[in-house]
């Protein structure tokens, strides 16, 4: 079974919008387990304080790694097969291969940053995995570790109703997705393109495929460029 364990300052944002939906039933049903923990239960000091000024100045605080390495030490004693994630903008960024990699796997440990970060030395201690949602910068690593553990759980098995749907959608074929269309047949003078309606599958096959090589061509050009590098 999927294992996940959040460790943050924030442990109510969980399950949050994961206990909802598919993802939420899936968790009622024990097709997959989430535990988030308070980093603070980590700390040695009467006011549970996990962070500091930074060394060499600057605004902010910074997480301090003898508490994070407790923590994590804790979650995830080792040998324990999960990979250990730290959500982080300076991370390698999120991509569907990725997620079906660690859908396929044991579980993640996720540790989610707030302030300016965390010491670098934990990092390195114990070989945490920055993982990035995006160029951009969160107030905290919560939203990140929900937008990459939704990703995750859908590909569970036994978590979405039309297993096929899992795998025909953007980026699985290295392309964006063509566009959909559902009734009504025709929508402020807009009708469903005809093809859609001809009952021939084949070409509506080719209409799909011209479609989303179209989109990607014309929005994510980079995709066109080949594989996506390997990850691990
Ligand atoms: N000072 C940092 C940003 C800290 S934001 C910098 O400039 O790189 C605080 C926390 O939010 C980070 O530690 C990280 O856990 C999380 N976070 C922010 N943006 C993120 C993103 N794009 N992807 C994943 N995590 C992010």
């Amino acid at each position: 079974m999927f294992r996940a364990t959040v460790l943050t300052l924030y442990p109510e944002m969980f399950p949050g919008a994961l206990g909802l939906s598919l993802a939420g039933k899936a968790l009622e049903r024990g097709d997959w387990a989430l535990e988030a923990v308070q980093i603070r239960d980590f700390a040695s000091d009467r006011h549970r304080t996990i962070d500091d000024t930074p060394a060499g100045g600057g605004a902010g605080m910074v997480m301090r790694p003898d508490i994070l390495a407790k923590a994590i030490d804790a979650v995830a004693p080792s040998p324990d097969a999960r990979p250990k994630l730290l959500m982080s903008p300076r991370g390698r960024p999120l991509t569907q291969r990725r997620v079906r990699a660690l859908a396929a796997g044991p579980g993640a440990m996720i540790l989610c940053g707030r302030f300016e970060g965390v010491d670098q030395r934990v990092i390195e201690a114990r070989g945490l995995e920055e993982v990035s949602i995006g160029d951009y910068i969160l107030s905290g690593g919560e939203p990140a570790a929900l937008v990459l553990l939704d990703a995750v759980v859908r590909l569970l098995p036994g978590v979405m109703g039309n297993a096929a749907s899992g795998t025909e959608e953007s980026f699985e074929n290295g392309l964006l997705e063509h566009p959909h269309y559902t009734r009504p047949q025709v929508f402020e003078g807009r009708p469903i393109p005809q093809v859609l309606t001809s009952g021939n599958h084949a070409k509506i096959a080719a209409w799909r495929r011209g479609e989303a090589e179209r989109l990607t061509r014309e929005r994510r050009p980079d995709l066109l460029a080949g594989p996506q590098p390997v990850t691990k």
